[in-house]
């Protein structure tokens, strides 16, 4: 948390005057946007006033939280975006760790932004901003909101919209509540949250039985062959982009994919190769069980990051090469 000195700096700099800009990282997610939102709500009961801004769109099935409507796609609106930032006074920059993670186009605005610059997030390795609130133990970012509105003393004013983009981020990130930094504390603050308005039915009914049937399609291919290596403990999915345009892909449809590797009796990772749908290059995403580190597996190998057991990175080989790589460089891997 930030020290009583900087709470009481930052409350100093959160007044009505002050421009406010929240902004996520690429590819926002549950957690991304529930903070965010989640955030902007609070703001609101305090008679302040918050732009979100997404470096890209985001997935549909998030676009039923209150206000996600008037989230700033910066894909879609540079110049409206772009001065935000550039006229902020605050910046909060919510779970994600560096400038470049917003992207090609919001990571360099937000370098040059004169804004005091607030980090709250839950990755690895945070860059240095004015203000960092970084713990790798928390299992969301919308968490730590939760957390920041209890050292600012303002709990009492958590209402029915800020508790369901919370519990959202939350939900989302800890996988239903069950991945490894979901804590006793994690359960007192969603308990908190459904006092405060947010309904379990509804938030997950609205978030999660949103498929397709082409999704539905599209995870029916990715399940047929799903391959095991290094003795059972890695599991490989795989889509090309072709078979995304066959089945009418659309951006989140592949969401969650990964985890069915990590179902399998005995695996410790899962990874999942996706080609791009525009450009050159193979989006992966990597998760793991207990203490192996897939932050570090994507840092040194595949130009990524992330979380020790939920990680992604980037590879600019083709799929067929990517996989191979892979594969080399896990069973070298001491598990
Ligand atoms: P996902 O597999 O869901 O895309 O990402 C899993 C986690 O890894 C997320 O917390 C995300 O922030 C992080 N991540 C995904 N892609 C990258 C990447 O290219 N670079 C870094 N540093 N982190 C990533
Ligand atoms: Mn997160």
């Amino acid at each position: 948390m930030f020290t009583p000195s900087e709470i009481s700096e930052i409350k100093k700099l959160l007044t009505p005057d002050k421009k406010i800009v929240i902004i996520t990282h690429h590819n926002p997610d549950g957690d991304a946007v529930g903070s965010s939102l989640g955030l902007k709500h609070f703001l609101k009961q305090k008679g302040l006033e918050a732009d979100v801004i997404v470096p890209n769109d985001f997935p549909k099935f998030l676009k039923w939280m209150p206000e996600s409507k008037k989230i700033i796609i910066a894909d879609y609106k540079r110049k409206v975006a772009g001065e935000a930032i550039y006229n902020a006074d605050v910046i909060f920059i919510l779970d994600f760790n560096a400038s470049h993670r917003s992207g090609n186009l919001v990571g360099p605005w937000i370098e040059k932004a004169r804004a005091k610059k607030i980090l709250i997030d839950h990755h690895q390795q945070p860059e240095d901003f004015d203000f960092v609130y970084s713990d790798v133990t928390v299992p969301a970012t919308s968490q730590m909101i939760y957390h920041f509105i209890q050292a600012l003393e303002e709990e009492d004013i958590v209402n029915r919209e800020i508790a369901e983009c919370l519990y959202t981020g939350i939900m989302t990130d800890t996988g239903g509540f069950r991945f490894r930094s979901t804590s006793a504390t994690t359960h007192r603050i969603v308990a908190n949250l459904i006092e405060k308005g947010a309904d379990p039915a509804m938030i997950t009914s609205n978030t999660w039985d949103t498929n397709t049937v082409s999704r539905l399609h599209l995870l029916a291919l990715v399940l047929g062959r799903i391959e095991v290596v290094k003795d059972g403990k890695v599991a490989i999915l795989w889509l090309k982009r072709d078979e995304l345009k066959e089945f009418g892909f659309q951006k989140g449809d592949t969401e969650g994919f990964v985890n069915y590797g990590l179902s399998i009796m005995g695996t410790q990772v899962s990874a999942f190769f996706m080609e791009d749908l525009y450009e050159d290059f193979i989006k992966i995403s990597f998760r793991s069980k207990e203490d192996v580190d897939v932050n570090q597996f994507s840092r040194n190998h595949f130009n990524g990051g992330g979380h020790i057991n939920a990680a992604g990175g980037k590879y600019m080989k083709s799929i067929e090469e990517t996989i191979e790589d892979f594969k080399e460089k896990i069973e070298k891997e001491d598990f």
